[in-house]
């Protein structure tokens, strides 16, 4: 076989992808047919395709680009650590540097008492070292009938048949047997959508209380953890109203059930401080992280849990782990990104300058026809599309048809913006300039235009 390169035609790197390789949720047969857009190179914010054409990423990936593409140290970082050891495990009695460097530096960013690490090699392996971690924790405390675990309807944790099942995505669970047993999904804090005439206040304080109602039924005495997204992502970059989280803090003090917070996407700087618990003041027992902690450069992930958790576990063998656990070169990836997003001050500028900056952009959108509201905390934000602001009604076409043709758009237009149903998300690079946040709303109003039109050419209601 010959092995194809960046600068080979287009037409034939995606003849070979569509003929062997099967996308993630993706149809593979309609993708085939239209041909993959294949990314060949990227610089600071900017991805670079086969055809040449460079495009504004302002999803940072899948979310996890945090400094930005082409960082040199970060390649000489898994060079380095690659010829001095490429490999090594952390089962059995050893260990090795970047893992031990890393986990303490985590300990360090991490708030509260969460000092504890255990390595995984994404969200998803994380979450379900997680499920087993808390139950775990509870049966070694005496309590093994503590073993359901709430967490919410529309929520992300991944796609591993653990973490999927801990996630409330209704399509997901309907493939390959999910959700596993001892489960429990209350609803979402999504006012736009489910909130009907409640005021966000409310209806905040509602969703919240669903948590203490679902304890009460299962029984207090059963409920290990509840595990949720600060800021939900995959779902829509959904911002809990005001009230969400602290009655959900309340009621996990009052009937002490462990929290998790799932930071795969509001860690490392995201929302405007290093994780999303510290923006929403939430006072976790384990923090889910992957995605920012290594800028995507490395597959890395893990769990940081309290010392009242680690006591418990360290006690006992927690028969569990991953070949690639703190894996040396992953560790070593994600060590320099930190100190790149600490030594650069990215995390400050990010929440004193350029969040602000694009906050302003992004709700000036708000003006635009199809456009209900705009929500944005940090460099995480989403458009609801609408045909009424007023109703918040969706469109009578099928949900999603509209964020379908508005991303088209997008991609046309040389601009990766995401759409989860009929919402429009960006998660940029945090080490977006003023003068990029300019190119991505002049580029996300061109785009919205281009799909008004096409929606009132196509009688789409
Ligand atoms: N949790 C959250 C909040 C996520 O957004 C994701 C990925 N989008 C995951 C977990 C799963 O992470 P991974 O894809 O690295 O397994």
């Amino acid at each position: 076989m010959n092995i194809l390169t960046a600068n080979s035609p287009t037409a034939e790197l995606q003849a070979r992808d569509a003929a062997h390789h099967m996308h993630p949720f993706t149809t593979n047969a309609d993708l085939a047919s239209k041909g993959a857009r294949v990314i060949t190179r990227a610089e600071g914010c900017w991805l670079t395709d086969s055809d040449g054409h460079r495009i504004l990423d302002a999803m940072a990936g899948l979310w996890c680009v945090n400094v930005g593409y082409g960082r040199k140290e970060l390649a000489d970082a898994a060079a380095r650590q690659m010829q001095e050891l490429p490999y090594y495990n952390t089962f059995f009695q050893t260990t090795h540097v970047p893992a031990l460097n890393l986990a303490a530096k985590l300990a360090e960013l991490a708030p509260g008492d969460l000092n504890h690490v255990f390595f995984a090699c994404s969200g998803s392996e994380a979450n379900d070292t997680n499920l087993r971690l808390v139950r775990t924790y509870w049966q070694e405390k005496g309590q093994p009938e503590r073993q359901v675990i709430i967490s919410r309807w529309n929520g992300y944790h991944g796609s591993s048949v653990g973490s999927g099942s801990l996630g409330g995505m209704k399509g997901m669970h309907a493939q390959g047997g999910m959700p596993i047993p001892g489960i429990h999904h209350i609803d979402q804090p999504h006012w736009w959508a489910e909130g009907g005439d409640m005021t966000p206040e409310d209806f905040g304080l509602a969703r919240a209380q669903e948590l203490e109602k679902a304890i009460l039924e299962i029984g207090q005495d059963k409920v290990a953890a509840f595990i949720a997204e600060p800021i939900q992502g995959a779902g829509g970059v959904i911002v809990p109203p005001e009230t969400y989280w602290p009655e959900i803090q309340r009621i996990v003090d009052k009937y002490g059930i462990l929290l998790i917070a799932d930071e795969v996407i509001c860690g490392f700087g995201r929302t405007g401080k290093w994780f999303g618990s510290q923006t929403l003041d939430i006072r976790p027992d384990i923090m889910t992280i992957a995605k920012g902690l290594s800028s995507g450069y490395q597959p890395i992930g893990g769990s940081i849990v309290s010392d009242e958790i680690a006591k418990v576990i360290d006690a006992t063998e927690f028969n569990h782990g991953y070949t690639y656990s703190g894996h040396p070169v992953a560790c070593a990836v994600a060590l320099e990104n930190l100190r790149i997003l600490d030594e650069e001050g990215i995390v400050t500028r990010v929440r004193t300058e350029t969040a602000p900056y694009l906050k302003e952009k992004f709700e000036s959108l708000t003006d635009h026809p199809l456009v209900g509201e705009a929500k944005i905390v940090g460099m995480m934000g989403s458009l609801a599309l609408t045909p009424n602001k007023e109703t918040r009604a969706p469109f009578q076409a099928e949900a999603g048809t509209v964020g379908y043709i508005t991303r088209e758009r997008c991609f046309a237009n040389n601009l990766i913006m995401r759409h989860v149903g009929d919402r429009m998300i960006i998660s940029p690079p945090l080490v977006i300039s003023r003068d990029e946040i300019d190119t991505l709303i002049d580029r996300a109003r061109l785009s919205l235009d281009e799909a008004h039109a096409q929606i009132e050419k196509a009688g789409i209601k």
